[in-house]
């Protein structure tokens, strides 16, 4: 038999002397063959590390336990592991131990915007439903370090009902994030009965799937799976490639199931020191992504969880890839570039500025090229539909079908025109207290 290449021939071999093609890409023969100590990280890969490293390794995977494919591990460079992305990625890093007094378990409070116990209801219209606590193989900069690979974080049926419940009952929930862990190590029966639960809540429009199995497990997009799926749409499914040499002949093939099937696919990396914090590096991923029918949605700034410090970057690193990014290559190619706010203030986004300046009728842009430009305000601008709220203006709601009243938050409510709200001011400082006491 041949696998695809050498080195995956060389590593099937060695875990299985017996070992067929068919295996090889039989997803739940790599999970059953998954690397999980560093013996057998070292054998398959015929590398050592000196006893000391070795000694502070395995404290690092009592702490953050290790798991790979053998799949993914087939991708490391063994020549220069050191350096290789796919390796920095999977394998434990001794400085994973060293935690810094800015991270936290927990640094974007998913635990506290729960209603439930898998659900985070952070955003007005939208719900994180972590599904599966099961992943193929633990990313080593997996925000959700706390989690991964702890046995008794995954969720039963009947804490999946709770959720599903939850988002029955409430009404404003019209986009369902299956994430985790990897809602993909679910069964395919599982998978369906949770999609069949979510389609016949109407008020649920639409459904996602956060997924590495295209870039860690490839062999997870069968046939079975897919035609699943399909019957499920709208859905829309987002991976999680970090690197080009992610995009392998066996990750293309699942890419190419899940877009035959017409699920619209995109794609969320993280900014990672020393793995893709280049703009040539992010330029190239993502126009093999687009290449692949896959939008590259959100990139990432490294969140505040334990044990990332080596992974994380200046922002400024990340602005300047942007730079490099946007008008310099197609559009859609372009990530939106994002830090999760500390303390579970949800997504924020971050752009070089090209807004210089304003004038009451003119504003001063520049390009991506350095062109500084005006563009000249409309001088007679009315505002035809009003301001923000759908029940006063009587002309907006009767374009609308169903439009009910609005309610605008935060700083919507600044620029409406029917909140009386002029300013928003944090609640628990000293001034606020005084005024108070007065
Ligand atoms: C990221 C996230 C979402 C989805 O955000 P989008 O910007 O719509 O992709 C929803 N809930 C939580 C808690 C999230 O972290
Ligand atoms: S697949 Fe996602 S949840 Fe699982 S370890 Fe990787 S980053 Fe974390």
């Amino acid at each position: 038999m041949t696998i695809y290449d050498d080195k995956q021939q060389e590593i099937a071999e060695k875990i299985s002397s017996d070992v067929k093609l068919s295996n090889w890409t039989d997803w739940k023969w790599q999970l059953k063959h998954s690397i999980r100590n560093i013996d057998t990280f070292e054998k398959l890969l015929g590398i050592q590390f000196d006893s000391q490293e070795r000694n502070q390794l395995a404290e690092t995977v009592k702490r953050f336990p290790l798991a790979i494919t053998p799949y993914y591990l087939s991708l490391i460079d063994t020549d220069n592991y050191i350096n290789d992305p796919i390796y920095k990625q999977a394998f434990p890093s001794i400085s994973e131990l060293m935690v810094n007094s800015a991270e936290m378990r927990d640094p974007l409070d998913e635990d506290k915007d729960s209603p439930v116990p898998i659900i985070t209801h952070r955003y007005p219209d939208r719900v994180l439903f972590q599904v599966s606590g099961m992943c193929s193989m633990y990313c080593r900069h997996c925000t959700r370090k706390r989690r991964v690979g702890d046995v008794d974080l995954i969720p039963n049926r009947q804490e999946i009902s709770r959720g599903i419940e939850y988002i029955r009952n409430t009404p404003v929930i019209r986009d369902i994030l299956l994430s985790g862990g990897d809602p993909f190590l679910l069964s395919d029966e599982n998978i369906d009965w949770i999609l069949t639960e979510l389609d016949n809540i109407p008020h649920v429009e639409v459904v996602r799937i956060g997924t590495r199995t295209p870039v860690v497990l490839p062999y997870r997009i069968t046939d079975d799976l897919v035609n699943i799926l399909k019957r499920h749409h709208p859905l829309w499914i987002n991976t999680h490639f970090n690197h080009p040499r992610e995009i392998t002949k066996s990750s293309k093939a699942a890419l190419r199931k899940l877009a035959d099937a017409g699920i619209p696919l995109g794609n969320q990396s993280v900014l990672l020191a020393g793995i893709n914090d280049h703009p040539i590096i992010i330029k190239k991923l993502v126009h093999k992504l687009v290449q692949n029918r896959v939008r590259p949605y959100y990139l990432y700034q490294c969140d505040l969880s334990e044990g990332l410090k080596h992974f994380r970057t200046p922002i400024g690193k990340g602005i300047e890839i942007m730079e490099s990014l946007i008008g310099h290559t197609s559009g859609f190619a372009v990530p939106a570039y994002v830090i999760d706010a500390p303390g579970g203030g949800g997504k924020i986004r971050l752009m070089p500025n090209y807004l210089l300046s304003w004038s009451h009728d003119k504003v001063v842009l520049r390009n991506f090229e350095g062109v500084i430009t005006a563009y000249q305000e409309p001088e007679n601008y009315e505002n035809f539909f009003g301001n923000l709220n759908i029940y006063d203006s009587k002309l907006l709601s009767s374009m609308l079908e169903g439009a009910e009243e609005y309610k605008a938050t935060g700083i919507e409510r600044l620029l409406s025109d029917l909140d009386e709200t002029i300013s928003l001011v944090p609640e628990n400082t000293d001034r606020i207290e005084r005024r108070s006491n007065a």
